[in-house]
C-alpha cells in the first residue's frame, strides 16, 4: 500500500490537475483475478458539459479544474492520469432471477482510488469507456440520456440522505451510439468507495476460486468496513462483515421505500457490497402511489415492483451469503449454519428502518403499537385514490396538526375528501400523544417529506433540451434536486403533479 496521505500538489489540499493525484488500484496486483487492466478507447470531439464542483472539492479536486482541458480529456476517457493503472472488475449475477456466470465491467472502467480529503478510498470509476475484455457482445459505451438520468439520480438520492454512488462529471460526444434508435454518447464519471458488487464474490465461488474469496473481502473489510476490521478472530471478523452487509442492505431499502423510489433491476450485479444504491438504469420515483408499481417496461413480471424491493433484498444478500460460506466456517454445514442465522437478521432490520422512516414521515416521535396500522391506512387510501406519492406526504407535513385549522393542503391530493378527512382525524389524536409543537412537528415533517423528486417527466425534459445542446435545463434540475426539502418557491413548477404527456414515457434496460 502505497503513503496513507493525500498527495496534493497546494497546502489548501486541492489538486488542480487529476495528474497529480496519486492513483492506487489494488486489485490490479493480483493479476486477472479480480479484472484486467483496460484503458478506455477515446471518444469522438468529447466536451465536459457538467463537472460537480462540491463533489470535486470532497474529493481534494480544485473545482478550478473545471476549466482545464486535460480535466475534460480525462474525464472522457481520452488520456489516463499520470501514474494511474485503469482497470476493468469482472463480477457474475443473477439476472432476473437467471445465474449469468459472466458479466464485469462492460463499459466502466476504474482509473483508479484516490485518497478524498477525509483520507477515505474513493474509485474514479468511466461509464461509457469503451470495451473492456466483458463487454461481451454490446459496445462499451452509454448513450447521454442514460447518462443524465444517471447522473441526476445518484445526485438526487444523495441529497435524500440514500447510500449511492456519486456523479463527478458528465462529458458528451456527437459519436453515435445505436440503441433502438441512434443516439449519442456520453461518459460519466462516478464515484463510489467501492464498485464492488454481490457478483463480485458470486462469480468467484461458482469457479470454485474459494482461495480468492478472501483477499476480496478482506480489502473490503480492511478499508470500508472499521467495526468488522477490528474483530481479530478471523470468522467472526467475516461474520461481522456480512452482518453490515444485512443491515447496510436492509436500510437502503427501508430509505428507498419511504421516497417511492424503485430502483428496476435489482440483479446481484447491481448491488452493492456496501449497501450503496449502484447502477441507475430504468428507475423511478413514483408519481401515483401504486404498490405494485414497475418501473422497468422490459420486467413483464414486476420481479422489481416497488413492493418486491424488501423481499428482492433478502433474496439477493441470500446468494451473496452463499458465495461467500467458505469464509464462514471451515466445513459447509456449520458456515450454512452461520449464514442463515446472519440473514434472519435482516426482516427485523428492514421493518425497524422502515417504521423509522415512516415515523418521521407521519411527524411520530415515539413509537407506538398501531403506527403501522395507521400508516398502512393511509398507504391503502392513497392507493386507492391514486394520489401522488410525494405530494400527500409533503402535504400532510403542511397539514395543520388540530383540526380547527381545517384540512388543507392534504385533503387537496384526494378525491375522497371525507376518507382522507377520517384519516387525518386518527392522525392528529395520535400526534397529541407526541406532544411535539407545531412548528417543531412541521420542521421534523418537511426534513422527512422532500418537495422535489425526480419524477420521469423532469429527467425527459432535461434530456430532451441536452440532446438539443442545452443542459442548462438539467443544471437548474440538479440544483433544485440539491435541496429537495426546501420549499424553493421560485421552483414551485418541478413539484408539480406530471403532465399527461408523461403517462406516455417508458423506460426499460436500454441505456
Ligand atoms: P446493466 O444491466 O446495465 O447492469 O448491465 C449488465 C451487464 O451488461 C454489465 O456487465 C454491464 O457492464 C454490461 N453492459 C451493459 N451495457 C453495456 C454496453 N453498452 N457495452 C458493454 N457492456 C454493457
Ligand atoms: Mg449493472
Amino acid at each position: 500500500m502505497a503513503s496513507t496521505q493525500p498527495d496534493r500538489d497546494d497546502p489548501q489540499g486541492l489538486t488542480s490537475t487529476l495528474d497529480a493525484l496519486t492513483w492506487h488500484q489494488p486489485l490490479a496486483r493480483y493479476g486477472q483475478t479480480y479484472g484486467r487492466e483496460t484503458a478506455p478507447t477515446p471518444l469522438g470531439s468529447p466536451t465536459l458539459e457538467v463537472f460537480n464542483s462540491t463533489l470535486a472539492a470532497d474529493l481534494g479536486i480544485d473545482p478550478a479544474a473545471e476549466s482545464r482541458t486535460d480535466t475534460a480529456e480525462i474525464l472522457a476517457g481520452g488520456r489516463v492520469p499520470e501514474g494511474a493503472t485503469p482497470f476493468a472488475q469482472l463480477y457474475a449475477g443473477h439476472q432476473f432471477g437467471v445465474w449469468v456466470p459472466q458479466l464485469g465491467d462492460g463499459r466502466a472502467i476504474s482509473l483508479g482510488q484516490i485518497r478524498d480529503r477525509s483520507g477515505r478510498f474513493r474509485d474514479i470509476q468511466l461509464k461509457g469507456a469503451g470495451l473492456t475484455p466483458y463487454s461481451r457482445t454490446a459496445d462499451g459505451r452509454a448513450v447521454l440520456r442514460s447518462t443524465i438520468r444517471e447522473y441526476l439520480a445518484s445526485e438526487a438520492l444523495h441529497a435524500l440522505g440514500i447510500p449511492t454512488t456519486r456523479a463527478l462529471s458528465l462529458c458528451a460526444s456527437p459519436d453515435p451510439v445505436y440503441r433502438e434508435t441512434v443516439e449519442t454518447a456520453a461518459v460519466l464519471a462516478r464515484v463510489a468507495p467501492s464498485h464492488i458488487r454481490f457478483g463480485s464474490f458470486e462469480v468467484l465461488f461458482y469457479r470454485k476460486q474459494f482461495a480468492d474469496l478472501k483477499p476480496l473481502a478482506d480489502r473490503l473489510i480492511e478499508d470500508h468496513f472499521p467495526a468488522a476490521a477490528s474483530v481479530s478472530d478471523p470468522q467472526d471478523r467475516y461474520a461481522a462483515w456480512v452482518g453490515e452487509v444485512i443491515e447496510r442492505t436492509a436500510d437502503l431499502i427501508a430509505r428507498w421505500q419511504a421516497v417511492g423510489f424503485c430502483h428496476g433491476v435489482m440483479n446481484t450485479d447491481n448491488m452493492s457490497a456496501l449497501g450503496l444504491t449502484i447502477d441507475y438504469g430504468p428507475y423511478g420515483f413514483m408519481d401515483a402511489y401504486e404498490p405494485g408499481w414497475i418501473c422497468n417496461h422490459t420486467d413483464h413480471i414486476g420481479r422489481y415492483a416497488y413492493d418486491q424491493q424488501p423481499d428482492v433484498g433478502l433474496w439477493n444478500l441470500s446468494r451473496f451469503v452463499q458465495a461467500i460460506l467458505p469464509l464462514l466456517a471451515d466445513e459447509p454445514d456449520p458456515a450454512v449454519e452461520i449464514g442463515q442465522s446472519l440473514l434472519e437478521a435482516y426482516r427485523p432490520r428492514f421493518v425497524t428502518a422502515y417504521m423509522t422512516q415512516f415515523r418521521a414521515k407521519l411527524g411520530l416521535s415515539s413509537r407506538q403499537e398501531q403506527d403501522g396500522e395507521l400508516l398502512d391506512d393511509l398507504l391503502a387510501l392513497m392507493a386507492r385514490d391514486k394520489a401522488d406519492f410525494t405530494r400527500s406526504f409533503r402535504s400532510l407535513s403542511d397539514t395543520p396538526g388540530q383540526a380547527d385549522h381545517g384540512n388543507a393542503p392534504f385533503h387537496d391530493e384526494f378525491s375522497d375528501r371525507e376518507a382522507a378527512a377520517r384519516w387525518l382525524a386518527r392522525w392528529r389524536a395520535r400526534l397529541e400523544q407526541d406532544g411535539l409543537s407545531e412548528q417543531e412537528r412541521q420542521g421534523r415533517m418537511r426534513a422527512a417529506n422532500p418537495r422535489y423528486v425526480l419524477r420521469n417527466y423532469l429527467a425527459q425534459q432535461a434530456i430532451e433540451a441536452a440532446q438539443a445542446g442545452d443542459f442548462s435545463v438539467m443544471q437548474r434540475l440538479g440544483r433544485v434536486l440539491e435541496r429537495p426539502f426546501d420549499e424553493q418557491p421560485e421552483h414551485a413548477e418541478l413539484a408539480r403533479l406530471p403532465p399527461d404527456w408523461a403517462r406516455h414515457i417508458s423506460v426499460s434496460c436500454s441505456s
